[in-house]
C-alpha cells in the first residue's frame, strides 16, 4: 500500500470540532492500510487575523518577521490535528516545514520550493506514525531563514510532498466539492468539473480561482502529479487535475467536452498608469526593469498610441494590489530619470477571464464573450489573451454581473444547483 498525501485548508480545520472530523478522516485512510502524510493550513481566518495584528503594530512589517508570525498559524493546526489523531488511538507526529525538509529560496512572503528532503518524514512513516506537516512554509537553503510560500501555499506544500515521497495520491480537501465552472460563491449555478487539464487549471488559478494555488498547479504539471480536489465536508468525488491539452487522448475526448472550462475572477489587482512617457526606445524597459528589481509581478500591459503632437504615451499595467504602494514609490523614484508626467493608481478594478482549451479551434468566442458583457452593461477596460484564455479588466462593482453573464452565455449554468459551499468566509 502506498503513500497518500492529503491537504486540509483553513475552513476544514476551523475549530476543535472540525479538527476532530478531519482527524477521523485521516485515520480512516490509515486503517485502510495506507501511509498518510498530511499538509495543514492555519485554522479558519488565522492568517488574515495575524496579518491584521502585524498591520496594527506596523504599516510595513519587516518581511522576515512577517514570515515568523504567519508560520505560527500552521504550527497551531499541525499540533492540534496530531493531538486529535492521538486521541483516536493512532500515533501522529507533526513537523514544521523546515523539519519536514521543505527547502526554498530566500524570498520572504513568496518563496519558491527548490527541493524537499523528506528524511524525517520517511523515518516517521517507517516508525508507523501518521505525519502532519505545517503547510505554506519552508526554510531558505541560503539564509537559513524561515520563509512562506505566498497566500494559499499549503496546496503547493502538499504537491511538493507528494512528489518527494512518490505518493500514490495527492488529495486537496477544501470547502467546495471540487473545481467548478466558476466560483460557487458568486455563481450558484456553477457546475463541478470531473476533470480539468493542467493548462486550463493553471490559467484558472492565475486568473483568481483560488481553489488551487498557482504554484501548486505548476509543480504538479512539471512532476506530472494528478491532484484530486474535493471537499472535506462530503464523500463526493471531486475534480481530477491531470493531463495536458496536447494529449491525444484529451483531444479526442474534447470533441464532445465543452469548449469553455470556466470563468474566473480576481479582485486582488490594481492598475497603475504612467502618464506622459517620452516615446523613445528603452523607456518601457526602464520602467518594467525597476518593477522587476522590486520583485513585483506585472500582469496585463497596455500602451497607448503616442500623441503625434507631444510624442508622449501612456502605459497602463495591472499588478497585485498588495504590491501597489511599493510599485508607486519605485516608479516615483524614477520620474526625473524617465521624465514621465504623473502616476495614476486605481484599485477599484476586477479581472474576469474566460478559460477553455476549445477556444483554440472555435472561432467567435471573443465576440460572444464581449457581447455577453455588453448585454450585461459591463464596460471593458484592458484586454489580454492567451491561446486558451481571454481576460478583461472591468470596474470592481461589475465583476459578479460579468462572471454570471459569461457563465450563462457559454451554457455553463447547471440545470439543478449542485454547487455547495460548506464553510469558509471567502476571505
Ligand atoms: P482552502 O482554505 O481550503 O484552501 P480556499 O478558500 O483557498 O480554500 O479555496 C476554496 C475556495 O475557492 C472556494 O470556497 C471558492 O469560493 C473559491 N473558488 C474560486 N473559484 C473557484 C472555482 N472555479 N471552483 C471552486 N472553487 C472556487
Ligand atoms: N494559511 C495560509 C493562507 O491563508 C496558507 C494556506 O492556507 O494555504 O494563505
Ligand atoms: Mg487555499
Amino acid at each position: 500500500m502506498g503513500i497518500v498525501v492529503q491537504k486540509y485548508g483553513g475552513s476544514s480545520v476551523s475549530d476543535a470540532a472540525a479538527i476532530k472530523r478531519v482527524a477521523r478522516r485521516i485515520t480512516e485512510v490509515k486503517k485502510a492500510g495506507h501511509d498518510v502524510v498530511v499538509a495543514v493550513s492555519a485554522m479558519g481566518d488565522t492568517t488574515d487575523d495575524l496579518l491584521d495584528l502585524a498591520n496594527g503594530v506596523s504599516p510595513l512589517p519587516p518581511a522576515r518577521e512577517l514570515d515568523m508570525l504567519l508560520t505560527a498559524g500552521e504550527r497551531i493546526s499541525m499540533a492540534l490535528v496530531a493531538m486529535a489523531i492521538s486521541d483516536l488511538g493512532f500515533s501522529a507526529r507533526s513537523f514544521t516545514g523546515s523539519q519536514a525538509g521543505v527547502i526554498t529560496d530566500s524570498v520572504h512572503g513568496k518563496a519558491k520550493i527548490l527541493d524537499v528532503t523528506p528524511g524525517r518524514i520517511q523515518s516517521a512513516i517507517a516508525d508507523g506514525h501518521i505525519v502532519i506537516v505545517a503547510g505554506f512554509q519552508g526554510v531558505s537553503a541560503d539564509t537559513k531563514e524561515i520563509t512562506t510560500l505566498g497566500r494559499g501555499g499549503t496546496d503547493t506544500t502538499a504537491v511538493a510532498l507528494a512528489a518527494a515521497l512518490d505518493a500514490d495520491v495527492c488529495e486537496i480537501y477544501t470547502d467546495v466539492d471540487g473545481v467548478f465552472t466558476a466560483d460557487p460563491r458568486i455563481v450558484p449555478a456553477a457546475r463541478k468539473l470531473d476533470r480539468v487539464t493542467y493548462e486550463e487549471m493553471l490559467e484558472m488559478a492565475a486568473c483568481g480561482a483560488k481553489v488551487l494555488h498557482l504554484r501548486c498547479v505548476e509543480y504538479a504539471r512539471r512532476r506530472d502529479i494528478p491532484i484530486h480536489v474535493r471537499s472535506s465536508f462530503s464523500q463526493l468525488e471531486g475534480t481530477v487535475v491531470s493531463g495536458s491539452i496536447e494529449d491525444a487522448e484529451h483531444q479526442e475526448k474534447s470533441m464532445e467536452s465543452p469548449i469553455i472550462a470556466g470563468v474566473a475572477h480576481d479582485r486582488s489587482e490594481a492598475k497603475i498608469t504612467v502618464v506622459g512617457v517620452p516615446d523613445k526606445v528603452g523607456e518601457a524597459a526602464r520602467i518594467f526593469d525597476s518593477l522587476a528589481k522590486a520583485q513585483i509581478n506585472i500582469d496585463m500591459i497596455v500602451q497607448n498610441v503616442s500623441a503625434a503632437a507631444t510624442n508622449l504615451t501612456d502605459i497602463s499595467f495591472t499588478l497585485p494590489r498588495a504590491d501597489g504602494q511599493t510599485a508607486m514609490s519605485t516608479l516615483a523614484a524614477l520620474q526625473a530619470e524617465v521624465g514621465f508626467e504623473s502616476l495614476l493608481y486605481d484599485d477599484h478594478i476586477g479581472k474576469v477571464s474566460l478559460i477553455g482549451a476549445g477556444m483554440r479551434s472555435h472561432p467567435g468566442i471573443t465576440a460572444k464573450f464581449f457581447t455577453a458583457l455588453a448585454d450585461a452593461g459591463v464596460n471593458l477596460g484592458m484586454i489580454s489573451t492567451s491561446e486558451i484564455r481571454i481576460s478583461v479588466v472591468v470596474a470592481e462593482g461589475d465583476v459578479d454581473a460579468a462572471v454570471a453573464a459569461a457563465h450563462t452565455a457559454f451554457d455553463l449554468d447547471a440545470d439543478e444547483v449542485e454547487a455547495v459551499v460548506y464553510g469558509g468566509s471567502g476571505r
